[in-house]
């Protein structure tokens, strides 16, 4: 069968690897279609030379179970249930888990083998595209979960690509006040669309100043899904004292906590617990994973769909694969 297989920093070539082991409980997925994501990106721009060569990447995808014939969305996490974090509900961190498409062979292959329990099913009312981008609404979910915010709070949103925006939209569910940052325009028009409540362009304007304005006191929430130091050292500048800042898109950073009294930082990067929700929220025109969509390619043509997510100039957001 053909597969994505990870050679290295820009080697990522569609090759025909063995066709996978259905054993156990495990069930065969047909591949059908999947979205291009910031951590593959990290892996073709030689971000994490950690990854091991010769697996295979990918995982926000969907597929049809070769048994039942039902349309189904893979979760790439598959953990113990009993070691430390899984009795936690931290099932991300498992000590036995396993993450497809970073730690073992992932998604973009004409066939899966996959543990049913790892399969949610998808209603008649979500379409094949739509099906194609749960991760980042499962993220967005967990997210905004952790922050907990009330009706009218302040979320500050640095980055409006596809994370972004969708944390935009569901911040907007949840009540709040939005403050979308970005660097581009196109990506700003979206946020607006998508019901932000200030956009800030912060090649023209000093998102700190901006946002420290806006709110009085410092936003009460701040989302960093830009995924650049510059950002993460930005947050505490944004939160007010007490506040949270989520790291999603970044980690690395020198975190000057002078006027950030008490504000709570995390990172948080993935999340297979909200999968069933996201896809419910999809199905409840809840939430718009349609409109984020860019460009679509054929799994054939997986390096050129690599290429364009890199190309800036293409205003890329999220790339489609399909079989
Ligand atoms: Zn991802
Ligand atoms: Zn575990």
């Amino acid at each position: 069968m053909k597969a994505a297989v990870y050679r290295g920093p820009h080697d990522i070539k569609i090759e025909e690897v063995p066709e996978p082991e259905v054993s156990g409980r495990k069930v065969l997925v047909k591949f059908k279609a999947g979205s291009i994501c910031g951590t593959d990106m990290h892996l073709y721009r030689g971000e994490w030379k950690w990854m091991k060569k010769g697996l295979i990447i990918g995982h926000d995808a969907w597929g049809v179970r070769e048994d039942t014939g039902e349309r189904v969305v893979m979760v790439p996490i598959v953990n113990c249930g009993h070691c430390y974090y899984c009795l936690r509900g931290l099932p991300t961190y498992c000590v036995r888990g396993k993450f497809y498409g970073l730690t073992r062979d992932g998604f973009f292959a004409e066939n899966k083998a996959m543990l049913p329990r790892s399969l949610i099913p998808i209603p008649s009312n979500v379409s094949d595209e739509e099906a194609a981008i749960v991760e980042p609404v499962a993220l967005a979910l967990r997210v905004l979960d952790y922050l907990k915010p009330n009706v009218g709070d302040w979320v500050t949103i640095l980055g409006q690509g596809p994370i972004g925006l969708l944390m935009t939209q569901i911040a907007q569910l949840k009540g709040c006040r939005v403050i979308a940052v970005d660097l581009e325009d196109y990506r700003l028009e979206l946020s607006q669309k998508y019901g932000a409540d200030s956009v800030i362009n912060a090649q023209k304007e000093d998102a700190v100043k901006t946002v420290r304005k806006l709110t009085k006191r410092g936003s009460d929430f701040v989302i960093e899904a830009a995924g650049t130091t510059r950002t993460v050292e930005q947050t505490p500048y944004l939160v007010r004292k007490a506040g949270k800042v989520a790291l999603v898109g970044e980690s690395k950073g020198y975190l000057n906590l002078e006027d950030a009294d008490e504000a709570l930082f995390f990172t948080i990067y993935i999340s297979p617990v909200e999968y069933p929700s996201a896809v419910e929220l999809i199905a409840r025109k809840l939430v718009d994973v349609k409109g984020l969509i860019t460009h679509r390619f054929k799994l054939a043509e997986f390096e050129k769909a690599l290429q364009t997510v890199d190309t800036l100039s293409e205003k890329p957001l999220k790339v489609i694969i399909t079989q």
